[in-house]
């Protein structure tokens, strides 16, 4: 006969179960400790004041969470993607949210077309100005790509930067820049060629550089403890020595990088799942309604199924393809389908855990409403579906 299953709850949530080895064990709890001690207690503060303090990066980096899938000779922990995505499902178990993981792992977005330089080419300039001092929580960077003309077409963005001398003039402007208020540094793609694809390059603008100005902080409709920037620059120096990588080769990068993003960006959307998954299934065991508590309800019961059958759908399928990219297999393609996956399972869980709090899950400050207001950045960042389905279609062979 099986043994009695142990209940689902918010302390015992579905992931726990399957650990792929001891060493991630470890990091998780390390990870879920620092999220109860250094994170849940302040979190709606930080949400209420639009952005998180540059202690908590410190004092992530001290744990060794900053830096998981990062080299140790850049300054990371040396570990990789399924390191980096088992911990940020632990951030999310601990009731973490995703502006919290946007806010604080924004390095994760800037720094790593710099590291792949530096393995390639061998230079240890931009390692040691600003991945070494980021992965140790002393600085914040940015990765801006996006601009007001638009998001979705990479290959169609118009700042500039010609080259003079020993430097860049760059002109034009940037948003929805995440952590762009705070940021020290600003990995910038910029035209440094004719039109499209081609003639894109990524640049580093430091804060303080005169005619670089964060214009305004964005409010928006979730990730409130993640500072959203509109940036300017106007006949702004740059050393040519901040390029990143050779002059021209920004979309490849870009490109190269958007796979990581969107992986990370799954663990976000069934991270979130998983966790309202965990706090309904407390939740209903505990209201009654019409004389018994809501579990008892059968419809109620096969909504928590539903909801724990989409969360591991999404969250098998992303492992595997996190698994599939560290093996060295293109996973391109894949990743659009697991972020698509995984912000389907977001939008249907989030939803449903909103409905069964009842009016308490409408209240600012319920944990599940925050992660309903914080799923809908999903299917827009980071790619749109469409253009992900767009993509998908092209590389999958399904064209005209
Ligand atoms: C909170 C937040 C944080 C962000 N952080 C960053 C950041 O750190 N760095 C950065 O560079 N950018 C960032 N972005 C920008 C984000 O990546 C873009 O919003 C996204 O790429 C979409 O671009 P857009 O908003 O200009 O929409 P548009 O490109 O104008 O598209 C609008 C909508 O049209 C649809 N669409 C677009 N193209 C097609 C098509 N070909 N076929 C069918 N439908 C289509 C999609 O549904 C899309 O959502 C952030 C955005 C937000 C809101």
């Amino acid at each position: 006969m099986n043994a009695e299953p142990s209940r689902v709850t918010a302390q015992n949530p579905p992931s726990r179960r399957e650990l792929p080895n001891d060493h991630r064990a470890a990091l998780k709890e390390t990870a879920r400790e620092f999220v109860r001690r250094e994170v849940a207690p302040y979190l709606q503060d930080w949400e209420d004041a639009g952005s998180i303090p540059r202690e908590v990066h410190l004092a992530a980096a001290k744990q060794g969470l900053l830096g998981v899938a990062f080299p140790e000779e850049v300054g990371g922990q040396g570990g990789d993607l399924l390191d980096s995505v088992a911990m940020q499902e632990a951030f999310f178990e601990a009731g973490a949210s995703s502006g919290l993981m946007a806010a604080l792992f924004t390095g994760g977005i800037a720094l790593p077309h710099m590291v792949s330089d530096w393995a390639t080419n061998g230079s240890p300039d931009l390692v040691d100005r600003f991945v070494r001092p980021t992965l140790a929580g002393e600085m914040i960077g940015s990765l801006a790509v996006t601009e007001p003309g638009g998001g979705s077409d990479v290959a169609g963005i118009l700042t500039t930067a010609r080259r003079e001398g020993d430097e860049y003039v760059v002109n034009g402007a940037k948003t929805f820049i995440t952590s762009g208020v705070r940021a020290d540094f600003v990995t910038t793609a910029v035209r440094t060629d004719g039109p499209g694809h081609a003639g894109i390059s990524l640049l580093v603008v430091e804060k303080g550089a005169p005619g670089f100005a964060v214009d305004r902080a964005l409010a928006k409709m979730g990730w409130h403890c993640s500072d959203t920037a509109e940036l300017s620059f106007v006949d702004v120096r740059v050393p040519a020595g901040n390029l990143v990588g050779d002059e021209n080769s920004g979309f490849v990068q870009i490109a190269e990088q958007f796979v990581v993003e969107r992986i990370g960006l799954a663990v976000h959307a069934y991270g979130i799942a998983a966790r309202s998954l965990a706090l309904t299934a407390d939740y209903v065991r505990h209201r009654e309604t019409f004389g018994k508590p809501l579990i008892a309800n059968q419809v109620v019961r096969h909504r928590l199924v539903e909801m724990h059958r989409q969360v591991e759908v999404a969250r098998t399928y992303t492992r595997s393809v996190a698994a599939r990219h560290g093996e060295g297999e293109n996973m391109i393609a894949e990743a659009c389908l697991a972020k698509q996956t995984a912000v389907d399972c977001a939008t249907y869980v989030c939803d449903q855990a909103v409905q069964l709090h009842g009016g308490t899950g409408y209240l600012h400050g319920t944990e599940v409403e925050r992660h309903y207001r914080d799923a809908r950045i999903l299917p827009i960042g980071g790619g749109a579906n469409d253009v992900l389905a767009d993509l998908a279609a092209k590389l999958l062979g399904y064209s005209s």
